[in-house]
């Protein structure tokens, strides 16, 4: 069985296990406690880790807060936000985002406006980017926090993060991305776009374990915190933001993907996109105009591509196939209705229902994609 969902989430990079594994055994100290050698040890870890994830992302160190994964880095910092700038801005009531978010966000800001927040849920275009000029328009209105995806999960295609984050900048208004599908898979450095002041991510969708997300805050200034009330309240931990016991295994593992992710992204692009070629041509000669794509060709993940087989009922080929190669139907998380993202996008219902995603991963080889030239 090949695996071609890597955007529901990925296997384990073996350096990953290798460096978890001590510290789910003999190095079970808590980094909070002190003077003695396990607390010690596990300190100096969480300390590397972080150090790891923030050459990754091109941040400093202590703009780091580890979280249990994005949907909680997401509800964080929306929520967060909300409350703590609420009390003091006169903008407080005002938020954007867009039609074609994760859950975790679309339900974060649906929780708010429950609660008499205005939010602005952006139209999309048929490849569910949001249009610059249309938020542009939107910033004399003050928004407290605007949220926009960087990469599609259901359909991968990217926004212009660096260019929204320009203008935002320049307002100083507070703007949030959720970067957890282009991790490892986009280049950026944080330090070049000043305009992201808060960003998700998760550690299973770049070789991670479960469990484990950072939610990036980034400093005012050299020495002012952005404030955020948290999701957590308790001991303390990660700045005051996130408290709770560190889960020191699931942060050395992400430190570790963070590395390896890293050390090996424009080697692992130029994978994604050969293969994602070779898939695409692959499915082309076999099935013709069966075939209708979703994704855009351009400006997109590598190597995460949505399409429909004409005719074909998504699930019933997902389900038949399934003995071969593991595929979706769309994001694993909203996988019993409709996906939001493609009808947001203008897919018909009908097209939905034919629709499957395909994520490959850097891994695998052009002969693992041959199952696709016996479909008929
Ligand atoms: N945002 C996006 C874009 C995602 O694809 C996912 C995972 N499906 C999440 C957030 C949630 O991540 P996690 O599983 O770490 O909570």
């Amino acid at each position: 069985m090949i695996y071609l969902d890597n955007s529901a989430t990925t296997k384990l990079h073996p350096e990953v296990l290798e460096t978890m594994l001590p510290y789910l055994k003999e190095e079970y100290g808590n980094p909070s406690s002190k003077f003695y050698l396990l607390a010690e040890n596990a300190k100096k870890a969480v300390k590397s880790a972080r150090e790891q994830v923030a050459l990754l992302l091109g941040c400093e160190d202590d703009e780091i807060i580890f979280t249990s994964g994005a949907t909680e880095s997401n509800n964080m910092i929306i929520k967060g936000v909300h409350d703590y700038y609420g009390k003091i801005s006169k903008n407080s009531n005002y938020m954007i985002t867009s039609q074609a978010e994760h859950p975790s966000v679309l339900e974060s800001f649906r929780y708010l406006e429950e609660r008499g927040t205005n939010v602005n849920y952006l139209k999309v275009d048929s490849f569910a980017r949001v249009n610059v000029n249309e938020l542009t328009e939107e910033l004399h209105r003050q928004p407290l926090l605007t949220s926009i995806i960087w990469g599609n999960n259901e359909i991968g295609s990217l926004n212009p993060i660096s260019e929204l984050a320009q203008e935002f900048e320049e307002n100083n208004l507070f703007f949030h991305t959720d970067a957890t599908q282009i991790i490892g898979k986009v280049p950026f450095n944080l330090k070049d776009i000043p305009g992201i002041r808060f960003l998700s991510m998760s550690g299973h969708k770049i070789g991670g374990p479960k469990g484990i997300g950072v939610a990036v805050i980034r400093k005012q200034s050299k020495e002012i915190y952005t404030k955020l009330t948290p999701l957590l309240h308790g001991g303390g931990q990660e700045n005051n933001y996130r408290s709770g016991t560190l889960a020191v295994h699931n942060i050395v593992g992400l430190g570790k993907a963070a590395e390896v992710a890293h050390k090996h992204i424009n080697e692992n692009i130029t994978k994604l996109e050969e293969l994602e070629k070779y898939l695409i041509g692959l499915l082309h000669e076999n099935l013709g105009d069966k075939l209708k794509f979703n994704s855009d060709t351009k400006n997109k993940i590598p190597g995460l591509i949505s399409l429909q087989f004409v005719g074909v009922n998504s699930e019933l080929l997902i389900k038949k196939l399934s003995p071969y190669v593991a595929l979706s139907s769309g994001s694993a998380c909203s996988s019993s209705k409709p996906s939001h993202v493609l009808t947001a996008s203008g897919i018909s219902l009908e097209e939905v229902r034919q629709s499957v995603r395909i994520t490959l991963n850097p891994q695998i080889n052009k002969a693992d994609l041959e199952i696709f030239r016996n479909i008929k």
